[in-house]
């Protein structure tokens, strides 16, 4: 960990960024300055070459933080005589099907529960029965849990259909391998903040030059609209429509090029899967036990019970860790008292051993003699 931050923030994010990505922030950018507008075009390059090697794909950049990205992508992809399928196992798909509905979109949300792998007989059947379906759309790790959904497996079924497919990458993006035509994918989403580790600011959706050139008019909002502003970045070099976050845009550049000398996401995905097989080795070796079963896990996130003990104190364990510079996060799950650890970020394995040693001492000061659950 770095000496000159407060803390490590082991969150599903933002995460805790490098001093250097921080550091590209430093300068004020007009959103006209043909530089400015040149870094804009770098990175949405870089991004379509993190999806894919072949050519054809675009990036568009969206303000706002990645649910936005999401609401432009349902909002300008889906017709209005069109309906969707939500594969849902979590608060993210949770937020899809609720975005979509204030849409006035039709649509058929087909919830999992929280704890259990989407379905794919489930998803065959759904659409062999509803050929009004257009589109399908399911989160890659669901966040809520630390769940990796099987994008590729549904996405063979959903072209076997014929459907569109949109899939919210957010926490994977740029920290797991993948490619758009490998996951069968006609919209990857993700944000600035989650895996390649920049601050948080604006979303990104990477589809193919020929299905964003069928989305024109489509859109039910006009900020969120985007064919609108790929239309925009495409023709005016880089331009976005209305103002843009400059300086997380000049961290997010500086992002990617650490991420290609850290030596891209392969390299990453072992180191955050390093954190991850620590985490679970530590916390189960103290007593803790996960969730969902290690089969299902992303190294993105873990949930872990409550501990039984009376003295635990979910507030308390996190008041005191932070003390210790580490911040976990709460639970997200309806039915089971849970925290969170994530994994990502500029975070490594010695910090993750370090911070087992630190639950350790809270525990134990804490008074919490049987951390395992109920
Ligand atoms: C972080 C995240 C989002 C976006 O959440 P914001 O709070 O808008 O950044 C969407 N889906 C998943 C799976 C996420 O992890």
């Amino acid at each position: 960990m770095d000496d000159d931050i407060p803390y490590l923030l082991l969150t599903p994010g933002p995460l805790t960024t490098t001093r250097s990505v921080r550091e590209a922030m430093g300068i004020d950018y007009s959103t006209w300055d043909v530089d400015y507008n040149n870094v804009v075009q770098e990175v949405r390059s870089a991004l379509v070459g993190l999806a894919t090697d072949q050519d054809g794909y675009t990036a568009t950049l969206m303000q706002g933080s990645g649910t936005f990205s999401v609401e432009s992508t349902i909002g300008s992809v889906v017709p209005a005589d069109g309906k969707l399928l939500v594969i849902s196992n979590g608060a993210y798909g949770a937020r899809i099907v609720k975005t979509a509905r204030m849409l006035g979109i039709d649509l058929i949300d087909l919830d999992h529960g929280e704890q259990s792998p989407p379905d794919l007989d489930r998803i065959r059947q759904t659409l062999e029965a509803d050929a009004a379906i257009t589109d399908v759309a399911m989160v890659h790790c669901e966040t809520t849990t630390g769940m990796l959904n099987p994008v590729a497996e549904v996405g063979a079924v959903v072209k076997e259909f014929g459907k569109r497919y949109i899939v919210d990458a957010m926490s994977s993006f740029g920290g797991m391998p993948m490619s758009i035509e490998g996951l069968h994918a006609d919209f990857i989403i993700s944000s600035s903040n989650k895996c390649i580790q920049g601050v948080p600011g604006f979303g990104f959706i990477i589809t193919s030059r020929e299905m964003m050139e069928s989305l024109e008019g489509r859109a039910r909002s006009h900020s969120l609209d985007l064919y609108d502003q790929w239309q925009m970045m495409e023709a005016a070099g880089g331009k976005w429509r209305f103002t843009s976050p400059t300086h997380v845009l000049m961290a997010f550049r500086q992002a990617l090029r650490e991420l290609e000398q850290e030596g891209g996401v392969e390299v990453r995905y072992q180191r955050y899967s390093e954190n991850h097989a620590r985490l679970i080795t530590g916390m189960e070796k103290l007593g803790f036990g996960t969730l969902l079963p290690l089969e299902w896990h992303s190294p993105v996130i873990t949930s872990f019970y409550y501990p039984a003990d009376p003295a635990f104190d979910f507030d308390e364990f996190h008041r005191r860790l932070k003390e210790r510079r580490f911040v976990i996060y709460p639970g997200k799950v309806s039915d089971a008292e849970c925290f969170r650890i994530g994994t990502i970020g500029n975070v490594f394995p010695q910090d993750i051993d370090l911070l087992i040693t630190e639950i350790g001492n809270v525990a134990s000061e804490m008074g919490i003699e049987q951390l395992g659950r109920a």
